[in-house]
């Protein structure tokens, strides 16, 4: 049975309104969030840890909304290009590379970075994803993983739809619930229609969602248009797949009418730091949401990004609407914040799980270190936040009510064993 833990005089971002910030005491019993208020006389209860709260401040942990977990191994591999001589001549020819174990290895090595950096919910979307089940299984952090589908220009593309059904569907709901599943065609120019509407077919029959690249490039939405007549999130609407939870990467590019159809979406996930590092264009964040639209952020793969962590996303987020809109009350530090957190839950259709501090809520929860000097005086945490934090700010980050990382020590990994297992398989690797 996991202990009951009291996070003590702490300062609670509950990310739910920015005036229900609050200091006082946090409770966390069989892995809920059990109370969250005033300080109280605790003293009584049996088998208590008290985590001491001064100077710290607890959030919702971070959902990074898209990854692509086990690409950690090419970071730094091929940076400065254009997505498709990056993807096609560097990416992809080193992924038919990879063997039987190295997905789990670079997912650890991914999972290392999320945890120290207050991630406690990932979306992936990748190959060999019950190597990345196994990761989650075994490191306690949460997850919407599936099995990536590329079929243009493939024989017999249904056995790879059998394949990621079958993942989706053996791994739902595993790992004590941590691990959801979704399937993921992985964009209208490696998925012809044919295929999307097998895949539509199989999600509905099967009650599952969608995590999809989709207006990603010019390029990308002029392609569409031409072969089918229709922008991306045009041509899904027309074979059907906005009746799905959809998970929608990037919408850089959304034409007028694409934006009633991207508002039926669980989530569109801007991936800003990806986008600008591609020059794949700048996402029209402000228009997303006047539309209605649910934002989560994301960093994409490590490769393209090259960290895993948010908050890099949620300052270039809030800086880039700004300048974009040359309006700088544009996408504010609790907006851009609440993305990161309850945004990416409602992406994920987990906002009743996760997301917010709330009574009831599983205690995914991440604290940070306010005793550093750029983080000093503190008048507002929303600010510090989004605009000040670094990653190595957090000290400490528990999910299900598990600590995963305590006084910036893992629990759950050992960081140098998976470092050095990493550097050995990718000699390996390039070498083949
Ligand atoms: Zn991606």
């Amino acid at each position: 049975m996991k202990p009951a833990i009291l996070l003590k005089g702490i300062t609670i971002l509950p990310m739910t309104q920015p005036e229900d910030l609050l200091e006082g005491d946090l409770m966390v019993r069989h892995g809920r969030i059990a109370y969250l208020g005033p300080s109280r006389n605790w003293e009584d209860e049996e088998g208590l840890e008290v985590y001491q709260g001064e100077n710290k401040v607890a959030i919702p942990g971070f959902v990074n909304a898209h990854t692509h977990l086990g690409m950690t191994f090419l970071r730094g591999f091929a940076d400065d290009m254009d997505l498709h001589t990056w993807l096609v001549d560097k990416i992809w020819p080193m992924e038919t590379k990879l063997q039987p174990g190295d997905v789990y290895s670079f997912s650890l090595l991914g999972a290392l970075e999320l945890i120290a950096a207050g991630v406690t919910t990932f979306a992936d979307m990748y190959w060999s994803m019950d190597e990345a089940a196994r990761v989650v299984t075994e490191c306690g952090i949460r997850a919407s993983l599936s099995q990536a589908l590329i079929v243009t220009g493939k024989d017999h593309p249904e056995r790879y739809l059998e394949d990621g059904l079958r993942f989706a569907l053996e791994n739902r709901g595993a790992a004590e619930g941590r691990i959801t599943t979704m399937l993921a065609p992985h964009a209208v120019y490696t998925c012809p229609p044919a295929f999307l509407k097998l895949v539509r077919e199989a999600a509905m029959r099967e009650g599952l969602g969608l995590h999809i690249h989709l207006s990603e490039t010019q390029k990308e939405v002029e392609d569409c248009r031409s072969a089918y007549g229709a922008t991306p999130p045009g041509l899904l609407q027309k074979l059907g797949l906005f009746e799905l939870p959809i998970l929608a990467i990037h919408c850089i590019w959304p034409e007028e009418g694409d934006f009633p159809i991207l508002a039926q979406a669980r989530g569109v996930v801007h991936c800003p730091t990806s986008n600008l590092k591609i020059a794949a264009g700048i996402s029209p964040v402000t228009e997303l949401l006047s539309s209605g639209i649910n934002l989560a952020l994301g960093t994409d793969g490590a490769c393209s990004n090259n960290r895993l962590e948010m908050l890099q996303e949620i300052k270039t987020a809030a800086i880039l609407a700004k300048a974009r809109t040359g309006d700088p009350k544009a996408l504010p530090a609790f907006q851009a914040l609440q993305m990161a957190t309850l945004g990416g839950a409602r992406a994920l259709g987990l906002e009743d799980q996760i997301g917010a501090l709330e009574v009831g809520k599983q205690a995914d929860i991440a604290i940070f270190d306010f005793d550093a000097p750029h983080l000093t005086p503190c008048f507002d945490p929303y600010s510090h936040l989004a605009y000040a934090a670094l990653p190595s700010d957090v000290t400490a980050v528990m999910v299900q009510g598990r600590w995963l990382y305590k006084d910036r020590r893992f629990l759950t990994l050992d960081r140098q064993s998976v470092q050095q297992e990493t550097v050995e398989r990718v000699e390996k690797l390039m070498s083949r």
